[in-house]
Order: C-alpha cells, then structure tokens, then sequence
C-alpha cells in the first residue's frame, strides 16, 4: 500500500548519542544511526564524490546538532563534522 504524504509525516524525532529515532504519523518508528544518515547524504558535494568513486567521511563519534524541518516535507541535519547540505526527503529516510 502506497504510504500518502500525510503518513509520511514524523510526529517526534529524537537525537541520542549516534541514533536518529523518527515516530511517524502511522505509528512505525525509523531508528537510524547517525553515520548511515552521514553517508546516505545526497547533497551535491556527495553526490559529486559518489560520482568520483568516494564515500562521505564519516569522522568517528560523529553527531548531529541539529535538525532543521524543511516544509514539513522533509529534514536537514547539521552534522558536528560540519556538513549541513544534505536534504533528506520523509519518504528517503523511511527507505534507509
Ligand atoms: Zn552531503
């Protein structure tokens, strides 16, 4: 069955340590860990080193410091490493 954007929609997200842990709307929970989260990053700098051959570098202990919304539509993590690009869709993160 085809998830509508409603669904798609987290009603609490949760940082501890190095896991992301989303509850959605239908009640199903993402657990995540923060270095998938870190590689799976397609803003257009990793996207040009995926191109290239290269993964993103995932520094040790890394975190997240935030979590920017972006429209309800999807989430935009700021790593401590720095890295602030990368946009990620609800539907993609439910596909991690
Ligand atoms: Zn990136």
């Amino acid at each position: 069955m085809q998830a509508t954007t409603l669904d798609m929609t987290p009603t609490d997200i949760a940082v501890h340590d190095d896991t992301l842990r989303i509850r959605w709307q239908d009640g199903s929970e993402t657990s995540l860990s923060v270095a998938t989260l870190r590689r799976a990053c397609r803003c257009a700098f990793c996207e040009k080193d995926r191109r290239e051959g290269r993964e993103p570098v995932v520094a040790d202990g890394l975190r997240i410091r935030e979590i920017r919304l972006v429209a309800d539509k999807a989430m935009n993590p700021v790593f401590s490493d720095g890295h602030e690009r990368g946009i990620y869709p609800w539907d993609y993160v439910r596909m991690l």
